[in-house]
């Protein structure tokens, strides 16, 4: 195919084409793109997982900040993110594209690379979705689908009081990247910006802890921790107390706060976009939790401790309450 193909000559099937020519057989695939529907089978006694989300033009993405390649790997790695989070097994995905008349096939091009790569880094077989047109920006939405064994599975609903809190890597470097881009500030550190544009889903961690069986409720950090592990509290008919200083910051994080009037709190405790885990587990497991994520290649760090008293509480080092901002990451609907 020519580079100056254009979408209009191609049209909706040629598209469908020019995307399945990249996709390969995959595990559990028995008929992928093409056919009415897809057919996969399920490794024998595991459970079935799927999560959908949707990615807007203007509200979740725009094309001056994302590069397509990038923006086609986040599409599929937040959803990948959300099966992580229960600790199961990313396999297929469906993916459903709105297109605006005259969108250059060049950016979908990239964008197909991109999220083909993300789901052979984590071992996700793209098996259909839909292509329409558009009268108002692109439209992605992404459907995964995973696999774990029923007893497995990590829930929001299992905290215990007692219990502590943890989280993966570190907290506020998207929020950060993404009050540098719209103050027009130049963010040139490409590991900070990737925490924005290019997050990496916690697939080896999830599964490792779900494996443990030490792990009572896990979620993703998707709208900031403090409404994330708000919602653990809240299916778990639990509390927590979170210790403000040892919130997990990076040293990018921690070298940019300077720009800030005061240290930018809020940014960790509610920015979103981390796409970390915050998980809960018995304290006298701490150092065999703390082994399980250093073998999974990446750092996690004790927060706080579940309470039996209703409501989430941030406590600074002398011991008196942080008043959040705000409690988390909405979109207004
Ligand atoms: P139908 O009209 O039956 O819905 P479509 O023409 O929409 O079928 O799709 C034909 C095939 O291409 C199906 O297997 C579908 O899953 C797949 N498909 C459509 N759009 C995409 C896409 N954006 N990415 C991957 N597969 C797609
Ligand atoms: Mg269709």
């Amino acid at each position: 195919m020519t580079t100056d193909t254009k979408l209009s000559t191609l049209g909706e099937f040629g598209l469908i084409d020019r995307i399945a020519a990249h996709v390969a057989g995959g595990e559990g695939v028995i008929t992928g793109i093409g056919d009415d529907a897809a057919v996969t089978v399920l490794t024998p006694g595991m459970q079935l997982l799927t999560s959908t989300d949707m990615l807007l033009e203007d509200v979740h993405f725009r094309t001056t900040w994302h590069d397509p390649l990038a923006l086609g790997r986040k599409s599929l790695g937040v959803s990948i993110s959300d099966v992580a989070a229960m600790g199961a097994i990313p396999r297929w995905a469906l993916l459903s594209l709105a297109i605006p008349a005259g969108f250059p096939l060049e950016f979908l091009d990239r964008f197909t690379e991109g999220f083909l790569a993300m789901a052979g880094e984590h071992g996700v077989t793209l098996i259909g979705g839909d292509t329409c047109s558009s009268k108002n920006g692109l439209v992605i939405s992404v459907t995964i689908m995973a696999e774990q064994f029923p007893h497995l599975i990590l829930r929001r609903s299992g905290a215990r009081a007692g219990d502590e809190i943890w989280v993966s890597g570190t907290l506020g470097d998207a929020a950060l990247v993404l009050s540098l881009l719209e103050d027009g500030a130049v963010c040139d550190e490409p590991s900070l910006l990737s925490r924005l544009l290019d997050p990496s889903p916690r697939t080896r961690v999830g599964h490792a802890l779900a494996e443990s069986g030490l792990v009572s409720a896990m979620i993703d950090v998707s709208d900031g921790l403090l409404a994330d592990f708000g919602h653990i509290a809240q299916q778990s008919g639990v509390g927590g107390v979170l210790y403000l200083e040892r919130l997990p910051i990076s040293a990018d994080f921690r070298r940019r706060a300077s720009r800030f009037p005061s240290f930018p709190h809020h940014l960790i405790l509610s920015g979103g976009e981390d796409y970390e885990l915050a998980f809960t587990a018995a304290a006298e497991n701490h150092e065999k939790i703390e082994s399980i994520v250093k073998n999974s290649g990446i750092q996690a760090t004790a927060v706080g401790i579940v309470t039996s008293f209703s409501g989430v509480e941030v406590v600074m080092e002398d011991g008196s309450r942080y008043i959040p901002r705000k409690p988390g990451f909405t979109h207004s609907i």
